[in-house]
């Protein structure tokens, strides 16, 4: 495995980079608006973000997922607004939906308006619970008119300012064992409401609400694959969001860790630099071998994506875990550091309130721990079934 950056993808890391600072400058306005920076947002995609993974052929850059990567971190890097950034993971699940699983006429109906930018959700959980997807019960029931889409989904990123996205439900008239659809659909149809804008504890750069479906109609375009192939696809996509997880905590946490080099080389306690003391040195390490770890937990799973390994679940799971806890344990640090300054409401309290809610968008960790477990499970019993054929060929 090679994690070195290319020298395209410096450049990429870079020009994103100098982005991330205009939305720096507006994260604590829009924090205490609950709004969406908008301005940003729109300079980041016409400066060719989202074209960056698209072939040429469809209007893209003609790059891979990594270099896309790279231009994601340079934006976290600088961003200090994980609202920002998880509005972009949101977004960049619609991209990969269409760009893997779409068909010919989803990508020409699709494609190019998530690469100018114009917002995307991936819609999964509901008030019935998101940890437990296989209790989803938003379906697509037949009518005299074709299919019907029916329920709500809840907390969903992006929805008061996203124009289309996948919404993962059900077709239960294909039977239960195999019913589950991903929907890719327009935001504005006739049939589907949004709810309002929740007023949360943080990402609040990043705004969420429930999307109701009241009959929207579902015509083939709006079906990503084959129907009831809908969990395989899914799990596809949520462990790409779950890698790029740890590009944002590790862009974060560098940025952090800048702030609090300044602090402890200036402040003073005792007649010397706190960055003196041993148990400063230790929350700063800390949070520097959090950044490295989670960076190389993203390149690593993209990489295990991209060659479809068996593992590749697996090691998504761990960095969306390790991106989650990490980001919150660099937080605290990064109060405790500044002391009071850090526990006013400003722009370093805020990254605090912001890092809890990673613990928990994208999947918890608990639930990261539980599927880690069972592909863990998963391959024992196949490694423990194929164990008579390997002992037959060595007899
Ligand atoms: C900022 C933010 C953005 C979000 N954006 C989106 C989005 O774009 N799309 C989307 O679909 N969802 C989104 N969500 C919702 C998120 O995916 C869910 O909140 C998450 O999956 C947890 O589901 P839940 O809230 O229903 O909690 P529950 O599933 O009810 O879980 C509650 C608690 O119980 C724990 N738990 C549940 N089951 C087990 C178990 N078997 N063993 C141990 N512990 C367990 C969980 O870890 C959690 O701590 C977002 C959430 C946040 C905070």
């Amino acid at each position: 495995m090679n994690f070195e950056f290319s020298e395209y993808q410096k450049d990429l890391f870079t020009r994103y980079a100098e982005i991330g600072q205009q939305a720096a400058a507006n994260a604590q306005q829009h924090d205490a608006d609950g709004s969406f920076d908008r301005a940003t947002w729109d300079r980041m995609s016409r400066e060719g973000l989202w074209r960056i993974p698209v072939p040429r052929a469809l209007g893209g850059l003609g790059g891979s997922w990594t270099d896309c990567a790279a231009a994601m971190e340079g934006v976290a890097s600088t961003a200090e607004d994980l609202g920002f950034l998880v509005t972009m993971l949101g977004h960049v699940g619609s991209l990969r939906i269409i760009l893997e699983e779409g068909s010919p006429e989803q990508k020409a109906r699709w494609l190019e308006t998530i690469m100018q930018g114009h917002v995307g959700v991936t819609a999964m959980t509901e008030a019935s619970g998101g940890s437990d997807l296989a209790r989803m019960s938003v379906s697509a029931l037949p009518t005299e008119d074709g299919l019907r889409l029916h329920g709500e989904k809840v907390h969903i990123t992006n929805a008061p300012i996203a124009s289309h996205g996948m919404i993962a439900g059900r077709i239960p008239s294909l039977g239960e064992k195999r019913d589950i659809t991903l929907f890719f659909v327009d935001l504005d149809a006739d049939g589907i409401r949004l709810g309002a804008t929740e007023d949360n504890l943080g990402i609040r750069t990043s705004p969420t609400a429930n999307i109701a479906f009241d009959g929207a109609r579902i015509d083939p375009i709006n079906i990503i694959g084959e129907p009831g192939d809908g969990l395989r696809i899914l799990y596809r996509i949520i462990s790409f969001e779950r890698a790029l997880y740890g590009i944002m905590a590790s862009g974060l946490i560098e940025n952090m860790l800048e702030k609090s080099m300044q602090r402890v080389e200036s402040r003073q306690a005792f007649r010397r630099p706190l960055a003196d003391y041993q148990y400063v040195q230790g929350r700063m390490s800390d949070m520097k071998i959090a950044s490295v770890v989670c960076r190389l937990m993203t390149y690593a799973g993209l990489e295990k994506l991209a060659a479809n390994t068996d593992d590749a679940s697996i090691v998504c799971s761990v960095g969306k875990f390790l991106a989650g806890e990490k980001l919150l344990e660099a937080a605290e640090h990064l109060v405790q550091l500044h002391g009071h300054l850090g526990f006013m409401n400003n722009h370093l309290s805020r990254q605090l309130r912001d890092a809890v809610g990673m613990r928990i968008a994208g999947g918890t960790s608990d639930i990261q721990r539980i599927n880690i477990f069972n592909q863990m499970r998963h391959q024992h019993h196949l490694n423990a079934n194929a164990a008579p054929v390997h002992m037959a060929a060595a007899e």
